[in-house]
């Protein structure tokens, strides 16, 4: 940026603060993030580096074998990497929350530039040549007046320079994922999916793009029927994992494992 530039942003902060997403208060100084300075220190505290890089967990420093946490260690897998911003907690989940469901859709480049900066610290970023989002019913799209998943994918194709391309549709309508069980979620959302496009012999590397993952069973159904049409690099980048009620994986079993009892999901988690 230009001292002219600096100077002209300088003098519209002043007349035009921006207000914080995070705490509704004054942003002074807006750059790059148009949070306050207490709030990008508040989600700093949600971004942690440690997470694995096939089920998007929370991982300890000494728990990540080979880039396999113990949860997904022994699991099928359909993606070929994955990126996360951080923890669905705290402002990070606030802000998500907001930008989904109370009608904050201005978030989607500030949310955009998080997932940008994860997608470009993955050793894939440079393979990438196209972003997909996780399609939404048009149902649920209707009722929000929005897709979140688009938004995101197109703000993250402006900053990467990367195109938005719409390969997946919606077969037909999912109930929210909220309350169920890791098994009844795989079988919410298996075959909702199509590929609009077969992967041809070049086989484009993409990248799917998600808001919110609990056990991965949105964007495992999505990898797996891309693979089925032909694209065998698919990454995913997803902007916040919750803790899941197993732990969650982004895996693929073979056979439906035995429902097991635990603590459901988190309330008001919409990861559809
Ligand atoms: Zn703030
Ligand atoms: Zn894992």
């Amino acid at each position: 940026m230009s001292p002219a530039q600096k100077m002209w942003h300088g003098v519209c902060g002043m007349v035009f603060p921006g207000i914080c997403p995070g705490c509704q208060g004054v942003a002074y100084e807006p750059g790059s993030s148009p949070c306050c300075e207490v709030c990008t220190q508040e989600l700093a505290r949600s971004v942690t580096p440690l997470y694995c890089r096939r089920c998007a967990a929370d991982a300890g420093p000494f728990e990540l074998t080979h880039l396999r946490c113990p949860r997904c260690r022994n699991e099928t897998w359909l993606l070929s990497g994955l990126v996360r911003v951080g923890r669905y907690d705290g402002l990070l989940a606030d802000l998500i929350r907001r930008f989904k469901t109370r009608g904050w859709q201005q978030l989607d480049a500030y949310l955009g530039s998080l997932l940008s900066a994860a997608i470009a610290g993955a050793a894939w970023a440079d393979e990438l040549e196209a972003l997909v989002p996780i399609p939404s019913p048009w149902q649920r799209r209707w009722w929000r007046g929005f897709w979140p998943t688009g938004l995101l994918a197109d703000a993250v194709a402006r900053q990467l320079k990367l195109p938005r391309v719409d390969l997946l549709a919606a077969r037909r309508y999912w109930a929210r994922q909220v309350a169920q069980t890791p098994v009844q979620r795989r079988e919410n959302v298996r075959g909702v999916f199509r590929a609009r496009a077969r992967g041809t012999d070049r086989r484009p590397a993409i990248c799917l793009v998600e808001d919110v993952c609990t056990t991965g069973s949105t964007i495992n159904e999505a990898a797996r029927t891309l693979r089925q049409a032909g694209f065998d690099r698919v990454y995913a980048a997803i902007l916040a994992r919750t803790g899941g009620p197993d732990g969650g994986t982004l895996s693929a079993p073979a056979a439906p494992a035995p429902e097991r009892a635990g603590p459901q999901p988190p309330p008001a988690v919409d990861t559809a």
